[in-house]
Parts: C-alpha cells; structure tokens; sequence
C-alpha cells in the first residue's frame, strides 16, 4: 500500500545538513516522517514547490515585539504576523517590556498570552536584574525559556546588570548560556558630557564607540572564564571583538545582525538619520568586513534581526532623543537571500546561522534541521525572485523599515510550522497557532 501523509512536500530542492538534494519531504503529526517519498505516496495536502530551496524553518533568534508596551508600534500578533511573511517559522522575544519578563508571575502571563496570540513558534527571554538573581536559575528552565539576557549596557527599557560583583552573581545562577547585550555602561555615562542634543545621528558611533563594545566584552569574558558559565554574545559590531572572540570558542558564542552585514557608515546616518540609529550602532566599512569574515570563517553562531521597533514621530527626533532600534524581523531573510545571491555567504551557511546556530547556542529540541522526527518547519524561497522592500510591505503598526527600496534577489514564498502552512505567497493562513518552543533543560 502507498504511505499517506498529512503533507507533502514535492520537488523541492532541499537543504538538507548533510547537503543539498532535489527530494520529496512526507510530514505526519506535524513532524517530517519521511525524505525521499515514492512517486505513489498520496498526502492529504501536497505543496509543488518546483523551482524553489526547501529549508528547515528559519528562526530569528533576536527580537523585540515590543508587548505588553505599546500595541501602536508593534505587539506579539502583529509582529508574528510580520515574521511569518518575512519566511521565518520561530522568533525569540526580548524580555525589555514594559512591564519587563523578569519574574514567573510574568512569565506565565507571556506563556498562556504567546500560545494564543503568536503566528509561528515563539522562544522567550527572561530578563536578568539586579533584584531577581536569586530566581534566574529557576526562572531559565521555564516552558519556552530559551535563555536568561543581561543587558550590561543600557538601552531601551530598565533591565541592567552593569557592575562586575553583580554580573558574576547571575553567572553563577544557573547555568545555561546566558545572553549579553555588551557595551560597558560606565564607559557610555563618562563620555555622555561630549556630546550634545542636535548633534548629527552619525554621532551616536562616536557615543558608543568601539572600546564601549569591546570593553564590555572583555569584562564579560574575564567573568565567564572565572564562573565558566557559556556565554552568546549579542550584535557583536565590531572588528576587535570578533577577532578577541575567537579565543573563547570553549566558552562563548556570538551573533552578528543582518544591519552590521548591510548597512555602513557614514551613509547610513546621511540617509537614514534617526531611522538607522540602533545599539550597538552601525559603524564603518572596516567593521563591516570584519562581519563578513566572521561570517564566513565560523566565528559567527546565529544571524538576528533584533527588530526593535520604536513610533515614526520618536524617530523624527534630533539625537540622541530618537530612541535606538530598527525594525527588521520581516526583512531579515529577504535580505540574507540577497546576500547569498550576491555571493557573500552559501545557502547552506544562511542555514547554519538562522538553523543549526541557534539550535546549537540556545538548545532547541526538535528544530533547526531537515531530518525524520525533527518539527515539520520549512521555509520555502524562490532563488530568483526579484522584489523591492517597500514600506508599505511592513505590518508591523509603527509602518517603517531602514530597508526600504532595497532591490532584492531572492524571497521566500512559504512557511511551514509543524506541517501547517502559515504563509502561502505573501498570504497568511490560518489563525495564530505558534507554540513555545522546546528547549534542553
Ligand atoms: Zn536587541
């Protein structure tokens, strides 16, 4: 008798960790049950997908949806939706709302609220502070957690562990690896006095400078190396990090933005003024290069998008009023396919950094690979695309992207989570059905 499935995936060109293979995938109760599916197997609902990459569903492990806050500029529903039209199946949630995810009390609210609200699979953050210490060992093994983030330098929000004595208390709470946002904020607060409001945006790189980045992560890594707790670095932005970090491989891993691969210096404050301000900033053409090399020697763990978006009129602001963050979870994958595309990294290294990395750095079970037994995610794109991002593409409700009229090669056309399509051609389907997900405890 032919094998029924509950979806198939046929003619696809998969990526596959071991390769890339023209194959049919067959997914049943959600998970894929088969690869490389006979021509006879008959499915309750088949997916063509000739001429386009199967991959495994893509996964943005940096983003800021922003609720409970301000539902105008952005909210768990709507910025869900924006990723799964972006061809992601799972995001990751920063803890830094208001009020911020730092107790269980919350974090059982984020739990039941992200089950009913969110389009695809969500993973969520708890925030370190200098209160709830005592709890971050407990609080990191909650449904979903898929990390404890510290932010050792300040930015939006009120979460901050910056002083030595505390940050070695959270290291030694817990043990899982811990997420840093990493500039040193007392370097930020004693070269606050030269700087001045007006002063032009390409002014918040000279802020918060190289050594405010790479001071912070050598105080972070002295302490990693005395507690021994793992560590992920968040947004490395500069040449002299990613070269430093290379020899804490044993003990830290590191993620570099799709902004820090795309968008330089000083032409990005020219163009974009208060719209390409973000923390750590954008800087100049030899940081840049530095990111693309780390890319493509391995330093590089996960790519993130860490959509941070903040009200159109705020961002009209002069600096260093206009809050810091840019919108970006449903361009995140239009503009790595581009990447690939323009031949800075492989298909199958897009796949690693938005897969396997942060299956690897965060501990998902189930996810992150194309192989029997693993979640039926997929992202589907159409390699030859041709589209421009326009803003009026975006559906987050603050309506702004820093990507606007970026001519791309390259698009996804589909998402799968769990053998139920989400997105079909710019359509999404359905209603919201994400799920937590599941992480090594
Ligand atoms: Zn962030």
């Amino acid at each position: 008798m032919p094998a029924h499935f509950d979806l198939l995936i046929r003619n696809g060109i998969c990526v596959l960790p071991w390769g890339t293979e023209a194959t049919d995938v067959g997914v049943r109760n959600g998970r894929i049950a088969a690869l490389g599916v006979g021509p006879d197997a008959t499915a309750g609902q088949i997916i063509y997908a000739k001429g386009l990459h199967v991959l495994p569903g893509l996964i943005d492990p940096h983003v800021h949806l922003r609720d409970p806050g301000d539902k105008a500029v952005e909210s768990i529903p709507t910025g869900t939706r924006a990723a799964v039209l972006g061809g992601l199946a799972a995001v990751f949630d920063m803890p830094n709302t208001s009020p911020s995810i730092t107790d269980s009390d919350r974090l059982v609210w984020k739990q039941d609220y992200v089950e009913r609200e969110s389009w695809c699979d969500i993973g969520l953050y708890v925030g370190g502070t200098k209160t709830n210490i005592p709890e971050l060992a407990k609080l990191e093994l909650g449904r979903g957690v898929c990390g404890i983030k510290i932010f050792a330098g300040s930015s939006t929000g009120d979460l901050m562990v910056e002083d030595d004595e505390n940050l070695e208390r959270v290291m030694r709470s817990g043990r899982r690896r811990i997420a840093y946002h990493s500039e040193d904020e007392y370097r930020l607060q004693d070269r606050k006095h030269l700087f001045k409001s007006g002063d032009p945006y390409s002014r918040h790189m000279e802020w918060r400078d190289e050594e405010t980045a790479f001071l912070g992560t050598r105080r972070l890594m002295a302490l990693a190396r005395a507690t021994g707790r793992p560590a992920h670095i968040l947004h490395v932005s500069t040449a002299e990090e990613l070269d430093y970090l290379k020899d804490f491989r044993d003990l830290a891993t590191c993620e570099v933005l799709v902004n820090h691969l795309t968008q330089v210096a000083p032409d990005c404050y020219d163009n974009l003024k208060g719209f390409g301000v973000m923390n750590p900033p954008i800087r100049g053409p030899r940081h840049l290069e530095a990111a693309w090399r780390a890319i493509n020697d391995g330093t590089v763990d996960t790519i993130g998008s860490d959509h941070a978006p903040h009200a159109r009129d705020k961002k009209l602001l002069p600096w260093p009023d206009c809050p810091a963050g840019l919108t970006g979870v449903q361009t995140l994958v239009p503009v790595m396919l581009n990447h690939v595309n323009a031949g800075r990294l492989s298909l199958t290294r897009m796949v690693d950094l938005m897969c396997a990395g942060p299956a690897r750095v965060y501990g998902v079970v189930g996810k992150g690979r194309l192989a029997a037994g693993y979640d039926a995610d997929f992202t589907l794109v159409d390699m030859q695309r041709r589209r421009r991002i326009e803003q009026s593409w975006i559906v987050s409700p603050c309506g702004w992207t820093p990507f606007a009229g970026m001519d791309i090669t390259g698009w996804p056309t589909a998402v799968v989570v769990r053998g139920q399509a989400v997105m079909r051609d710019d359509e999404v389907l359905g209603k919201p059905a994400g799920k937590l997900v599941r992480f090594v405890g």
